[in-house]
């Protein structure tokens, strides 16, 4: 097995649920889809637990998503005491910012300032069809409040579908013309059967094709040591940037830096790799943070190197993208 060449894994993804407030067609098989009982999911003070025992193994970043983060209660204030846990350096947040504009102010004032928000069109029917809910002005008023409040950096994630939002493309780099967005392209991955993924996906060679030849190529960013997989462009006269993930035609696999840890306390070294790990019933057994530690140690040393068959559909809503 190839080893993993990135010089640290210092990122963890933290799900704080499984629920969503959203549909997203592509995200999961939804008449599949079955919620966890709740007291399957890890409540807040056993995940500022091993968030303590993340930052003492080396963990520095980490971005709390879902499901959707924004729907669990006591959100802000679990926000606020991740902040506090000692080792980390960077905490994020993704959320499809349905729900973003009304806790924006509380949100900064429990010192975020790191925000992902993901948005696959920027027209109202369209969005609707794709969401299967009528808040895109929500969303874009949260985002417009965030500029505002000074969240930085303030990313938009959009993911690239063959047919469904490529003529969006360049509305969607506009927006980092014109506002301090980072507007990154993702590609599609298949979370879906392979019938319904395979005629939607759109590579980001073809996406930066394309927008070449409206705003030629960019200058490139430089990375910071816990940064993503996104190659990151600067275009003469934006304020903001644009990214691009091409996480299926040219995975990221020797530079990942990130592990991931679902809202049922599983420890998942891989987004496309089983096996998880299992968090929750050692820390409910009682187990030291050393054990705890080791666990995540463990999930570290199972990094793998790049792989070229890709798994059957795994739900994104259950991982956290
Ligand atoms: N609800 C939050 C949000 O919308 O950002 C966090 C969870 S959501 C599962 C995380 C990210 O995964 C979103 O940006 C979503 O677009 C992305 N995602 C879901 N399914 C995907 C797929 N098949 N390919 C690429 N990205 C996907």
């Amino acid at each position: 097995m190839e080893k993993n060449l990135a010089s640290e894994i210092n990122y963890l993804r933290l799900s704080i649920t499984d629920r969503c407030n959203l549909r997203c067609l592509y995200c999961t098989t939804w008449d599949k889809w079955e919620k966890l009982p709740a007291p399957e999911i890890l409540r807040y003070e056993e995940m500022l637990r091993l968030a303590g025992v993340a930052a003492a193994v080396g963990l520095r970043k980490v971005r709390v998503t879902g499901g959707e983060p924004l729907v669990r209660r006591g959100v802000v204030e679990f926000i606020q005491a991740l902040h506090q846990v000692s080792g980390l350096e960077e905490i994020c947040l993704t959320t499809n910012g349905v729900l973003f504009k009304d806790l924006a102010q509380d949100l900064h004032a429990a010192g975020l300032r790191h925000v992902n928000v993901s948005l696959d069109s920027l027209k109202r029917a369209r969005y609707r069809e794709l969401t299967g809910s009528d808040n895109l002005w929500e969303v874009l008023s949260g985002l417009e409040q965030a500029a505002a409040l000074g969240f930085h950096p303030l990313k938009i994630n959009c993911v690239v579908l063959k047919g469904i939002n490529d003529d969006e493309l360049l509305d969607f780099a506009l927006l980092a013309r014109d506002r301090p967005y980072q507007v990154r392209f993702i590609e599609f991955m298949p979370t879906i059967s392979p019938e319904r993924w395979r005629p939607h996906f759109f590579s980001m060679e073809e996406v930066r094709r394309r927008l070449a030849a409206a705003l030629g190529q960019g200058v490139p960013v430089g990375r910071n040591p816990t940064a993503g997989p996104a190659r990151i462009f600067h275009f003469p006269g934006f304020r903001g940037e644009l990214g691009f993930i091409s996480t299926l035609s040219q995975h990221h696999c020797p530079t990942c830096n990130r592990l991931r840890l679902t809202a049922a306390g599983r420890l998942r070294p891989c987004l496309f790799a089983a096996p998880e790990l299992d968090l929750k019933g050692p820390l409910r057994r009682g187990e030291s943070d050393e054990a705890l530690g080791q666990i995540f140690r463990e999930a570290m040393q199972r990094k793998t190197a790049p792989r070229d068959d890709l798994p059957p559909g795994c739900a994104m809503i259950g991982i956290g993208g």
